[in-house]
């Protein structure tokens, strides 16, 4: 018995009988002694069709009105769910973000959140109600409703639980936990019994999808367990904790890879200070991420500067440096969009060394070439050649031992 929070995302509400077992599978949480809050997504695929909606209708439509929009989703289903559990006897009572007490910052469209009042939560739960939260959305300082960004729901149950103090959060999900890689495109792959939050956080940076990464990174702040787990079977899923003995003893626990994005190049940029900001500065007043980051060393007074960012920002990336190129007098600029960031990820690197040796010549063994590297204490990302993506992967979970045994 204890009090548990579980979260539905989007395909595990997609339509009414899928909202009628997470009815069902709420009860049966509810009738084992448990207390449960349950937090929601907007049914699979809505969230885009009311962003369409809104653009249909205007060109640019005010970000606060869009949030007003989007938050219905998530109301949609919170109410849907709360009135069928209702007509199975259960106390269910469904809030809206608000009135959850989820406040957040004014940032439409991707807002912070600054805390949960759970007061009321806490209250209905002691007197054994079971809490439908809409997820994904919070209201500012003033009153305004205002949403979290796409997937913010793993925010909201995660926020939720550290508020509550709950014992679990649990997140269904229409996979079975987290894997050693993607299951759709290496048949080896491993569904891990744990993982840390340190780990999660890597990965979900590096394009593992499972958990929005804000959600993780509220997780390891208020020490929430978190597991991930299927809404379509029983099985035991992923749990995201803290790093502890008993974690499986492997150097690299998981292999990620992504497409996304687009390696720009400035050719012979002159080697002296204050350059760097130039190249970086008008990047960041565009609101675009940079990610890795290569200069190289090269006799003489030019070098050449290497970086990459998201696929769609690429085009609008180039031309800013193709100005910036000119104002410094770089001589060229160059660009490839058919890239991928293939990364090893594992807290037993940091008491290892030969980690990135191995990455290297496995690569080689392929006949892939490297064209980017970078590290942290946890992971060791290479760019390579886009088609090559998959075979990398494949071959660096092999030879990193993580394939299943059969
Ligand atoms: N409904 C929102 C989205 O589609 C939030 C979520 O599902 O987590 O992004
Ligand atoms: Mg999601």
């Amino acid at each position: 018995m204890g009090l548990i929070v579980q979260k539905y995302g989007g395909t595990s509400v997609g339509n009414l009988e899928r909202i009628q077992n997470v009815a069902k599978r709420v009860a049966k949480t509810y009738d084992r002694g448990n207390d449960v809050v349950v937090i929601l997504s907007a049914m699979a695929g809505v969230t885009d069709s009311l962003i369409e909606m809104a653009h249909e209708l205007c060109e640019n439509p005010l970000k606060r009105e869009l949030d007003v929009l989007l938050a219905t989703g998530e109301q949609t289903t919170a109410a849907l769910l709360s009135m069928k559990l209702h007509s199975m006897s259960y106390p269910a009572r469904s809030m809206l973000g608000f009135q959850a007490g989820v406040r957040t910052d004014c940032t439409f469209g991707n807002a912070r959140i600054l805390d949960v009042g759970a007061t009321r939560i806490r209250e209905l739960v002691q007197n054994r109600h079971v809490v439908v939260v809409a997820g994904f959305q919070g209201c500012d300082n003033e009153g305004n409703i205002t949403t979290l960004g796409r997937g913010g729901s793993d925010t909201s149950a995660v926020a939720i639980a550290a508020a509550i103090k709950a014992d679990v959060c649990e997140i269904y999900t229409d996979v079975d936990g987290i894997y050693t890689t993607d299951p759709n495109i290496c048949k080896n792959a491993r569904k891990m019994a744990k993982i840390s939050y340190d780990e999660m956080l890597e990965m979900s940076s590096l394009g593992a999808k499972v958990l929005e990464i804000r959600s993780v990174e509220f997780a390891k702040k208020f020490n929430v367990p978190v597991h991930v787990r299927s809404s379509f079977n029983e099985e035991e899923g992923t749990m995201v904790v803290n790093e502890d003995a008993d974690m499986e003893r492997l150097v690299v626990s998981g292999v990620t890879y992504n497409k996304n994005e687009a390696r720009i190049t400035l050719r012979k940029v002159p080697d002296q200070p204050g350059i760097a900001a130039k190249v970086f500065e008008p990047i960041a007043q565009a609101g675009i991420n940079v990610d890795m980051i290569v200069q190289n060393v090269r006799p003489g007074k030019q070098t050449d500067l290497t970086f990459t960012v998201p696929s769609a920002n690429f085009d609008e990336a180039l031309a800013i440096e193709k100005k910036v190129a000119e104002d410094i007098g770089a001589t060229d600029v160059l660009g490839d969009k058919n890239i991928a960031k293939v990364s090893v990820t594992g807290v037993g690197m940091k008491n290892h060394s030969g980690v990135a040796t191995r990455m290297f010549t496995t690569l080689a063994q392929e006949n892939i070439n490297i064209d980017l590297i970078s590290t942290s204490e946890i992971r060791i990302s290479c760019v390579v050649k886009e088609k090559y993506a998959e075979l990398a992967v494949r071959a660096l979970h092999t030879a990193f031992g993580l394939d299943q045994s059969e």
